[in-house]
């Protein structure tokens, strides 16, 4: 039974949901191993609520990732958390944490689908537990519930939609957004609709580099307009200066500096303080807000052969192997946040990746018991334009946004999201519908 292990490191939407397409449809002889070093997940895409709305830690935002939730009973297939994969051996697993009498686990796949990192409580502390988790979100709540001014670092989806909670919420709070760009959630380097995404084969030497699919400039001008119009100051071709220790910036009143230099600190600060932009500008604020800051979680894979990386993602060709002759990385794949497998680093587009790799390990293990060469379909990405920006649940009053999206629907053209479309994602970021539709075990994860 060992070797016929399919490993998947990383429990949320990519791993689980691989876990979820595969449960079923696996040949009797393999079985599934899911490893999470948590003991749940998190919904990210409600976390910009968490982060704002006291209350919001405990309804559906988390779930426990368990035998029970994650597969029904009686079943071969087995859930290991919280456990930790330390290290990629050849053919093997390394793990934190004894699994049948061993810390090395043996593999016939492994799937990497260890996704980003990022300050908690954006994503949860590795290794935090599930109440350690909603204690951090509750402090940030506290946080932003005691401040007047608040700074949101980077105007990306989540500078964006954390305003958008704040102006609902908390509407006497002043929000500034200072964001990098000419336009609110253009990030990183945009590639033109109808550019190359999906990964491209090895031929070269050469990976594919990663690029940003295109925002649409209409939902960057909306959600702009919409945020100007309760109140947000929105600053943009700017940047905030992370100041050195020695730096002082602030008009100085009587020989004092006021307000007192902000000394690069996140969330509540003891006062108001000076921030500096590149621009010279200062914004004061008593509370600073960093939405941005995610990278690609490849350790794993960059450990056993850094040329394997691109941009910091693991390079897959168009059937999510990874690119690498090292004995470790053979039968080794990668999907989601952590992979180079083009098109935006969404939830939705791990779903759709992770449908996919599910297609492509029953086909290369159907191919390899017929001893023939692994074959199957390319991954090509779709819905590239597709993207719901919601501003919070709306103020109500009399044209008052409720964010701005597009919906692609490939060869019909990509249409400006509906307002129905919206209010329905702004209600609970689909908690109460994807997330924990995702947990198909033996016990429902609703309110455990
Ligand atoms: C605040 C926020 C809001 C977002 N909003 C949206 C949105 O509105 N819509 C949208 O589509 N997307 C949104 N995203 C992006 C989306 O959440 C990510 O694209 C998605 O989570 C990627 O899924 P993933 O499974 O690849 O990676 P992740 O969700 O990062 O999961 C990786 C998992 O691997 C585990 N792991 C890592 N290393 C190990 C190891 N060594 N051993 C065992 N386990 C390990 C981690 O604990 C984690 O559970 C948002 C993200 C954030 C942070």
């Amino acid at each position: 039974m060992a070797e016929n292990n399919i490993v998947v490191i990383g429990g949320s939407f990519a791993g689980h949901s691989l876990a979820n397409a595969l449960a079923h449809k696996l040949p009797a002889t393999h079985r599934i191993l899911l490893v999470e070093q948590n003991e749940f997940t998190a919904h990210l895409p409600g976390v910009v609520r968490g982060l704002v709305e006291p209350g919001w830690e405990e309804r559906n935002l988390t779930a426990p990732t368990r035998q029970e939730t994650v597969f029904k009973a009686g079943t071969r297939h087995r859930v290991l958390a919280p456990v930790r994969v330390l290290e990629l051996l050849e053919g093997r697993v390394l793990l934190d944490t004894e699994f049948e009498g061993s810390t090395e686990v043996p593999f016939g796949k492994c799937i990497v689908a260890t996704g980003s990192s990022q300050r908690s409580p954006l994503r949860p502390e590795p290794g935090a537990t599930r109440a350690e988790y909603a204690d951090a979100l509750r402090l940030e709540q506290a946080g932003f519930g005691k401040a007047t001014h608040v700074l949101v670092v980077g105007g990306g989806a989540v500078g964006v939609e954390v305003a958008g909670e704040l102006t609902t919420h908390y509407p006497s709070v002043q929000v500034t957004i200072v964001h990098g760009r000419s336009r609110l959630l253009e990030t990183g380097e945009q590639v033109p609709f109808g550019t190359q995404m999906a990964p491209q084969p090895d031929t070269d030497g050469v990976h594919t580099p990663y690029a940003y699919p295109f925002v649409p400039e209409s939902v960057s001008e909306r959600v702009d307009a919409q945020l100007r119009a309760r109140g947000v100051e929105v600053i943009l071709n700017d940047r905030v200066r992370f100041p050195s220790s020695e730096e002082h910036t602030g008009a100085v009143v009587n020989g004092e500096v006021d307000p007192p230099a902000w000394d690069g600190r996140e969330g509540l600060l003891p006062g108001m303080r000076a921030v500096t932009l590149a621009s010279g500008q200062t914004v004061h604020a008593d509370c600073v807000f960093g939405g941005s800051g995610a990278w690609p979680n490849s350790s794993l894979v960059s450990a056993v052969d850094p040329t394997a990386l691109v941009g910091g993602y693991v390079a897959v060709d168009p059937n999510f192997r990874i690119l690498s002759s090292a004995p470790a990385l053979k039968d080794v794949y990668a999907l989601g946040d952590v992979a180079n497998t083009g098109g935006r680093k969404t939830a939705g587009q791990a779903v759709g990746e992770a449908r996919h790799l599910a297609m492509v390990l029953l086909s290369h293990l159907a191919c390899e018991a017929q001893g023939r060469p692994p074959a199957a379909k390319a991954y090509a990405p779709g819905f590239l334009q597709s993207i719901l920006v919601p501003i919070g649940e709306g103020r109500g009053g009399p044209g008052d946004g409720i964010g701005a999206g597009s919906v692609d629907l490939g060869w019909l053209g990509v249409w400006r999201a509906p307002e129905w479309l919206l209010r329905w994602f702004a209600k609970d970021y689909f908690c109460s519908q994807h997330f924990v539709a995702r947990f198909q075990g033996e016990v429902g994860v609703k309110d455990l």
